[in-house]
């Protein structure tokens, strides 16, 4: 066994909290969360909020509303980065006792001036090592009253390769790489820095991110380095598109996650689809959560970029809806009928509706819609009165009235009140139904009559039929 299958597996997802999470964010976390799931290992949760002016707490709740609807628990944390600030500055202290931190006097004037005279000569923009100390070398004279930044001493000559899980073998010349700034002239770390204390002290074996992060990786495994500590396992995840084929992003319409749960998506269904969009067993498309834990791994992530589509997101919720239990549907449906003002329902006649339905909806929204259907009725089009209430068919409607007046009020007696009136009247059984679909539900296209009446009180039916 090698070392690293040895070790229990240690994942993580690091939202910066700076806007509403959406889709491709939380995609993110799935997979992390669902390696460690897979592997047995830890999955933690930490918050990025070191950009005080733009994180919020509101964001911080959507993210964690998000994963709970998600059911993507994690095992430690929430952490929050403002709150490791004497850590990192402890480790800081560590790294610049060690000699591989230097302060650097350039002030941003000299920096920018440095940058027009490379970008004239055609250069890459970097920092050129004015402040590096060296042996044999004069460092300028410290100007007066100048805090410094503190930068990295970047390895010189060599690479950093790393094999990443789903781009490949990387290798980044360390000449491409200046030297970091990793405290700011107040001393408070930067970015790149606290993820390398995090991901060391959270002992993360496999960090799985955007990969917007793949500069960041060659910089944050030198400091790794310097630190003496293990470089994890890197997997960088291609984007998310929109379906205009743009970054997703909140600046262009992307939901917040939790809004796909008041939209009636189905949890599981939406592991399922952002599963899917990224990641691949074979042909499946549909899958349910403990297949999805058992099947994955991350050497079957996409290495193209990842398209969202509304259409497929909704037929794989529908496909779930289909496969969910009645009675769990019944549950799940209960808060949408509730916001629409529809309550009253005993638990076995609301699973019995959910079963009926559940074939013609795309979401619980639709569910709840068709359910309301059953209690309030429907305001059915001219159209479908003109052409189905016929004068042909009333005297069929009186009798059915009478006939359902008197009968037991279950779906045998229902269906065998409805034949009774067929004979009678010498109608075919579409020639009633239709009709009465639309006078009892505002549609002629529904599930059995015998079933649909069965599930509204008599009261109402009775109601509904009277035409005069
Ligand atoms: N905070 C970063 C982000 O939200 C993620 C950093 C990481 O995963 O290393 O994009």
């Amino acid at each position: 066994m090698t070392q690293q299958a040895s070790k229990k597996t240690r994942t993580r997802f690091a939202p910066s909290p700076t806007g509403f999470i959406h889709l491709g964010n939380i995609r993110s976390a799935l997979y992390p969360w669902a390696f460690a799931r897979a592997t047995g290992g830890i999955f933690i949760l930490r918050i990025e909020d070191t950009d005080v002016e733009r994180s919020s707490q509101a964001a911080v709740d959507v993210i964690i509303e998000g994963m709970r609807w998600l059911g993507l628990d994690y095992d430690e944390g929430p952490f929050y980065q403002m709150q490791r600030m004497d850590r990192y500055k402890a480790v800081l202290a560590e790294l610049q006792a060690a000699g591989h931190v230097y302060p650097c006097y350039m002030s941003v004037a000299e920096l920018d001036a440095l940058r027009e005279q490379q970008m004239a000569a055609k250069e890459k923009p970097r920092y050129d090592g004015t402040w590096r100390p060296e042996p044999g070398k004069t460092l300028p004279p410290v100007p007066a009253g100048v805090q410094p930044v503190l930068r990295f001493k970047n390895p010189q000559g060599g690479s950093v390769v790393w094999d990443d899980k789903v781009k490949g073998r990387i290798e980044i010349s360390n000449d491409e790489l200046d030297d970091l700034v990793i405290a700011r002239p107040d001393g408070t770390p930067t970015y790149n820095f606290c993820v390398v204390v995090d991901d060391m002290d959270m002992a993360i074996t496999h960090v799985i991110r955007g990969d917007d992060h793949v500069n960041n990786t060659p910089r944050q495994i030198n400091i790794f380095r310097a630190l003496g500590k293990a470089v994890p396992v890197y997997a960088h995840l291609p984007t998310v598109l929109n379906e205009q084929g743009e970054k997703m992003s909140k600046r262009n319409g992307a939901k917040a996650v939790t809004q796909y749960a008041v939209e009636g998506y189905l949890p599981d269904a939406m592991v399922n689809y952002l599963a899917r969009l990224g990641w691949s067993h074979g042909d499946d498309e549909i899958f349910s959560r403990e297949q999805f834990l058992q099947w994955f791994n991350l050497d079957h992530l996409g290495k193209s970029a990842a398209q969202f589509d509304e259409a497929k997101l909704r037929w794989v919720n529908a496909q779930h809806l289909k496969a969910t239990a009645d009675e769990k549907l019944a549950e799940l449906v209960q808060p949408f009928l509730t916001a629409l003002g529809v309550t009253g329902w005993d638990a076995a006649r609301l699973a019995r509706g959910c079963g009926l339905f559940k074939d013609r909806c795309s979401t619980l929204v639709d569910l709840a819609g068709w359910l309301q259907l059953l209690v309030t009725g429907g305001q059915a089009s001219s159209a479908d009165v003109s052409t189905h209430v016929t004068e042909a068919v009333r005297p069929a409607l009186a009798k059915l009235a009478v006939a359902l007046g008197r009968c037991e009020w279950n779906k045998a007696a229902i269906a065998a009140a409805i034949k009774q009136v067929l004979v009678e009247s010498g109608l075919k059984m579409p020639q009633l139904a239709m009709p009465v679909r639309v006078l009892v539900m505002g549609t002629p296209q529904t599930p059995s009559l015998d079933a649909i009446l069965e599930l509204m009180t008599r009261e109402d039916v009775m109601a509904r039929l009277k035409i005069d």
